[in-house]
């Protein structure tokens, strides 16, 4: 580029330099057929911005050439920057990593796979300005998503919004804006569960609530499934309510007045009419029952015991592996 032309973009390149007013951060696993689309998307999107901004990938240990591809990823005036994780951590700790290393004013967190539209980034922003703190993502129609995926996922929200002791919005999945002041105190979090939706609305602050239409994802297939799916429900569930183990012991106190009130009405009917002791079905019935409760009552107990073993270990929450940043190229030229 001669000078004349690099004169005209001066004032970009200075503000090159400044904080970035965003900073995009995108988890991703084994998703090469749709990140050369995405980094495109984004870039327009945060083009209309007009400002100096940054996008952070982070590998989730991929074994196709995503890596590769993203590493090679550049933008005239945004600061690109590529994590890559020892192994596949998990979306949550793909999250976290790159939330950890994001250096904007406000954040925005997006699925690679395109399924929450990079359009709406100027809007979110918008409302950011207006003095939102986080700016929630609530997802109007599903598409791509069966009945089956939508039903369960409108059951959890429902019983998690009943369990919880803090409000989850219901279907408002991990796309959001959030302050750096939120942020950072997510950071603070040491948990080594993170069950993201619960900790992206823990903190509190100023909340604004957009709508969107969450699209079917652009290729490849979706890397959850409904083991995994259950996993992260009971996640949730233990991570953010201690009310299981409450209903545990109100089970067991129930069970306990059944078995008294019983106790008494057979008493009564052999003593008053000399009736037999009623016989074997209810009785293994009882024994079915009780043994379903403590079984019940016991696993429920196992799941924060398991918690406990897992927190108290303080293993890291991911690996890095490689750290790649691409300063805008506009900078670059500069120096
Ligand atoms: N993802 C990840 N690590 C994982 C699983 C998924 O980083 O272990 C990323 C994935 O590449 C995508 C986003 O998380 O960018 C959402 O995943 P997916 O589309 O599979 O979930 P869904 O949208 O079906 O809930
Ligand atoms: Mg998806």
């Amino acid at each position: 580029m001669n000078t004349v032309s690099y004169k005209a973009y001066e004032h970009l390149a200075h503000a090159t330099k400044a904080q970035p007013l965003v900073t995009v951060v995108i988890p991703f696993f084994n998703e090469a057929e749709v990140l050369t689309t995405c980094h495109t998307r984004v870039c327009a999107a945060l083009s209309n911005l007009q400002q100096h901004c940054e996008i952070i990938y982070i590998d989730d240990g991929s074994q196709d050439n995503s890596w590769s591809l993203v590493s090679e990823f550049t933008h005239r005036l945004h600061q690109v920057r590529c994590l890559r994780l020892s192994r596949n951590f998990g979306k949550e700790a793909a999250m976290s990593a790159g939330m950890k290393a994001a250096s904007g004013r406000c954040v925005i967190l997006l699925d690679a796979d395109l399924q929450d539209p990079p359009e709406y980034i100027p809007d979110m922003v918008k409302a950011w300005q207006a003095g939102a703190q986080v700016v929630e993502m609530q997802r109007q129609e599903r598409h791509g998503e069966g009945w089956l995926k939508r039903t369960t996922a409108h059951c959890f929200y429902r019983f998690m919004s009943h369990v919880s002791d803090h409000p989850i919005t219901e279907n408002v999945g991990d796309f959001r804006l959030m302050d750096q002041k939120v942020v950072s105190v997510i950071n603070t979090l040491p948990e080594r569960t993170r069950f993201m939706k619960g900790l992206l609305a823990w903190p509190g602050f100023t909340r604004t609530v957009l709508s969107f239409d969450r699209d079917a994802r652009l290729a490849g297939t979706t890397k959850w499934n409904y083991p995994k799916l259950m996993h992260l429900a009971l996640e949730g569930i233990t991570s953010f309510s201690t009310k299981p183990l409450r209903w545990a012991t109100m089970a067991g106190l129930a069970t306990s007045l059944i078995a008294f009130v019983m106790a008494i009405v057979i008493f009564t009917k052999t003593l008053v009419w000399g009736d037999a002791v009623a016989g074997y079905p209810s009785t293994i019935l009882i024994i079915l029952f009780l043994g379903g409760i403590q079984l019940l009552s016991i696993g429920v107990l196992g799941e924060y015991v398991g918690r406990l073993f897992i927190e108290s270990k303080q293993r890291p929450l991911y690996v890095l592996m490689e750290d790649a940043m691409q300063k805008p190229t506009f900078q670059s030229m500069e120096t």
